[in-house]
């Protein structure tokens, strides 16, 4: 059949991205501050607030994940890195707070006090539950005890052999009374035996009251992600005990070796595998029907990342806006909930809550959390203002880094597809999440929503011509540090 070459043109699907739309204004009884902006980023994972950092070296190592996670969100570790090293940075997260620890660093009555102030150093603990024949508790040895002992007298000498101990099936409130009327920092948790099961500390008690929205497991250790390459077995296999999900990190899911590589993956490998990137309906569909059930999430959006030359380079792109309708149309033909990751562009909260009435479930950002205080790399200052690195994982510094860790990675095309730069400093992440929730509630009281499922079902989207672009931005005014311009 001779190609119709024409209509190729004239049967083009529109594209569209975050600057062709608004949320047209609804009838709204819903004040922002009542608005959930809670969600399911997989069937088993719920986070208080949608907001996911990208896998990139300029954004999510374990500062990055540990802070999201105690705002609501989650940080997907990035895989640019050795295995060790992710594993290492995972591992991180998890030992960042925990209800009940479970792996005590403990001593024994015999060790001498120098070995204990070792321990503590080497640590960074501040109290040593001491435990003989079987991990029996007989005492504890603080910061206080050791302070004042001779570094050659025995732990026994020291410590305090009245111990406040609680039993395993103490509540966290429970455990804080405890510790507030004997006035002890560590509570060593123990069978009928006395026989050491786990340590609270007042630290971790306190961390959860701090952090309400905290996105934590049923031990209270905060949730992390991490990025894999669907070929990455052996990399899957060492960070499954120590994530909560992995997160596949390819530009174009939808390909035959990619989609075979996944499933091989996602039946060897049994946490929770967020699929991605995908842009269409057809992509869609060629992945859940190639994985088979082992789909948690879906990654949206190809070529509109800020630092993405993808399109530019290769004429190539699914915009995450138009990726979030197409898949959520597939999604909805097939008769399967699956929740969306919108991924790439999102400047500010306005676009994120587009994404979210398109049909997505949660927001990812890279742009955003690299200018914040705990992405990895320190403060740059160009003209009296700081900045913060950020580059995109497809550039050419960080693929020359991948090249040398990653033998899976083979360098399939020649070209970089990601820039290199800096992005401006905005403060800590608890500033920015903050933001970014109040201006997705304000967006959800426009509408009149009052949660993202809400939303799905009233946002109605007006369409903006290029001239409205320009009227819907500050104009027609010079703003204090454009004074030049
Ligand atoms: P941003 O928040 O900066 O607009 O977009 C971040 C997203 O861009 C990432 O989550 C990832 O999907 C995508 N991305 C990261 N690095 C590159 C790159 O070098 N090239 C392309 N095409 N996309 C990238």
């Amino acid at each position: 059949m001779p190609v119709d070459f024409y209509s190729k043109l004239t049967n083009a699907r529109g594209v569209y991205t975050f600057r062709d739309f608004v949320l047209v204004p609804g009838r709204s009884d819903v004040e922002p501050s009542k608005v959930d902006l809670s969600i399911n980023l997989t069937k088993q994972i719920h986070l208080n607030l949608p907001l996911v950092s990208s896998p990139m070296d300029t954004v999510t190592e374990s500062d990055m994940a540990i802070a999201l996670a105690r705002e609501g969100g989650l940080g997907i570790i990035h895989r640019n890195m050795p295995i060790e090293e992710q594993v290492e940075n995972a591992k991180r997260v998890k030992r960042a707070e925990s209800f009940i620890i479970r792996d005590v660093v403990t001593i024994t009555p015999d060790q001498k006090i120098s070995d204990a102030l070792e321990l503590m150093h080497n640590k960074s603990i501040s109290g040593l539950p001491v435990v003989s024949d079987g991990d029996r508790i007989v005492g504890i040895l603080t910061k206080r005890d050791v302070n004042f002992a001779d570094p050659n007298v025995s732990v026994r000498e020291a410590m305090t052999s009245e111990v406040i101990v609680a039993g395993p099936e103490v509540t966290i409130e429970e455990a804080k009374k405890i510790m507030n009327k004997r006035k002890v920092e560590k509570l060593p948790v123990v069978d009928k035996n006395r026989k050491l099961m786990g340590l609270i500390t007042i630290k971790d008690v306190y961390s959860r009251e701090r952090f309400p929205l905290a996105t934590r497991d049923s031990q209270g250790r905060l949730l992390v992600g991490a990025a894999v390459s669907p070929y990455d077995i052996e990399r899957a296999k060492a960070l499954e005990k120590h994530v909560d999900l992995l997160v596949s990190d390819v530009a174009h899911f939808h390909n035959t070796n990619i989609l075979e590589a996944a499933k091989k993956l996602t039946n060897e490998v049994f946490v929770e595998f967020i699929a991605g990137n995908l842009g269409t309906i057809e992509g869609t569909k060629d992945t859940i029907e190639a994985l088979d059930g082992h789909v948690a999430g879906i990654r949206a959006g190809v070529g509109s990342g800020s630092i993405c030359v993808t399109s530019e380079v290769t004429k190539a792109g699914a915009p995450t806006l138009f990726a979030v309708s197409q898949i959520a149309v597939a999604l909805q033909e097939l008769g399967v909930e699956i929740p969306i990751i919108a991924d790439g562009g999102i400047r500010a909260a306005g676009d994120g809550a587009l994404a979210l009435a398109a049909g997505a479930s949660a927001i990812m950002m890279g742009n955003v959390f690299a200018g914040c205080t705990e992405s990895p790399g320190g403060l740059i200052k160009i003209g009296g203002k700081y900045y913060k690195p950020y580059r995109g994982m497809g550039s050419m510094a960080s693929r020359q880094k991948r090249f040398a860790m990653d033998r899976y990675n083979q360098p399939a095309k020649g070209i970089a597809e990601g820039v290199e730069g800096v992005v401006p400093y905005r403060g800590d992440v608890s500033t920015v999440v903050e933001e970014f929730a109040s201006g997705l509630r304000a967006s959800f009281g426009y509408a009149g929503a009052t949660s993202v499922k809400d939303l799905w079902q009233k946002a109605k989207f007006g369409a903006v011509t290029a001239a409205g672009v320009d009227e819907m931005r500050p104009h027609s005014i010079i703003l204090p540090g454009e004074e030049k311009i």
